[in-house]
C-alpha cells in the first residue's frame, strides 16, 4: 500500500477495537456526515462543472470506468491554490443538522466512529474542526486519501496540488479494507456503514447494515447489486435504528429495509 493515513496496518491492532465496544460505526463523510459534498462542490464551482462530473459518477455507478480515473480528471480540473479550496469550502459546505447530537451518543455509548474517505485528510480535519469542533476531531479515526504538491510547487499555488491515492485499487482509497479485518473476526462488534455515493461502492457489502442516503447513487448501486440496506435522510434516522440495535429493541436484519 502506498498510503496508510490513520489505517491499522499490520501490527494486528485494529483501533476501533480498543474500548471493546458492542457496535462500530463507519462512515463516508461527503455527502453523508456534510450536506455537500465537497469534491463534487469544488468540481462544479472551480472545476470542469457540474455536467462532466455527473457524467463521471454515472459511468461509475455503472461500471463504465473507474473511481480512481473519474476522481482524478475531477481533481485535475481543479486549478485553484489548496488554501483557497479550503476558505471556499469552509463558506460552502453544511454539517447534517443531526450529526452533532448522534456523535456525542456515539462517545456516550461506546460505539466509535471511524470516517471512510475518498476525499482529502486536510479538506475533512478542516471542515469537521470547523463544523463539529476541534475537539471531537480527535476522537474520530479518518482513513482518506490525501494531497501532495506538484513538482516544483506548492499546494497553495495555481494548479499546484494533486490527490494522492490511499492505496493502488481502482477505487483510489478502497474503503473495504479497513472494514473486512473487522468483519473477519471470530467474535465482533455489530458494524455499520452510511454513505451516499459512487465513493462508497467499495465499502457496501462490507458491513451488517448499510444506511444509504434517500435519493442517491449508493441507493441505485445497492437495488442493482442486491445489498441489504436502509435508506435516511437525515442522521436522526440513522441515530434511532443505531440506538435500537445497539438497545437490542431490533435486529440488523429487521433494520434493512430497503428505500422508506
Ligand atoms: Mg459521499
Amino acid at each position: 500500500m502506498a498510503q496508510t493515513n490513520g489505517t491499522s496496518g499490520t501490527n494486528g491492532t485494529l483501533p476501533a477495537l480498543r474500548t471493546n465496544p458492542k457496535a462500530i460505526f463507519f462512515t463516508d463523510f461527503d455527502g453523508t456526515i456534510t450536506l455537500q459534498d465537497s469534491n463534487d462542490f469544488m468540481t462544479d464551482n472551480l472545476g470542469f462543472g457540474v455536467e462532466l462530473r455527473k457524467k463521471g459518477n454515472h459511468d461509475v455507478l455503472f461500471g463504465k470506468r473507474t473511481f480512481r480515473d473519474s476522481f482524478q480528471e475531477m481533481m485535475d480540473s481543479v486549478k485553484t491554490p489548496y488554501d483557497q479550496c479550503i476558505a471556499t469550502l469552509l463558506k460552502n459546505v453544511h454539517l447534517d443538522p443531526h450529526f452533532a447530537e448522534f456523535f456525542a451518543w456515539t462517545r456516550e455509548n461506546n460505539v466509535p466512529v471511524v470516517v471512510l474517505s475518498g476525499g482529502m485528510q486536510p479538506i475533512i480535519r478542516a471542515l469537521l474542526a470547523h463544523l463539529v469542533g476541534e475537539e471531537a476531531v480527535q476522537h474520530m479515526q479518518i482513513v482518506s486519501n490525501d494531497v501532495e504538491a506538484r513538482p516544483g510547487k506548492s499546494i497553495n499555488d495555481e494548479d499546484g496540488w494533486n490527490i494522492k491515492f490511499h492505496d493502488d485499487s481502482d477505487f483510489g482509497h478502497d474503503k473495504s479494507l479497513e472494514i473486512r479485518p473487522y468483519a473477519a473476526l471470530p467474535e465482533r462488534p455489530i458494524l455499520f456503514y452510511a454513505g451516499d455515493g459512487v465513493s462508497d461502492l467499495s465499502a457496501a457489502k462490507e458491513t451488517d447494515l448499510l444506511f444509504a442516503k434517500a435519493g442517491r447513487d449508493l441507493v441505485t448501486y445497492c437495488e442493482n447489486e442486491k445489498v441489504p440496506f436502509v435508506t435516511f435522510n437525515d442522521f436522526s434516522d440513522i441515530h434511532k435504528i443505531v440506538a435500537d440495535v445497539v438497545e437490542g429493541k431490533i435486529t440488523v436484519k429487521e433494520a434493512a429495509r430497503g428505500r422508506l
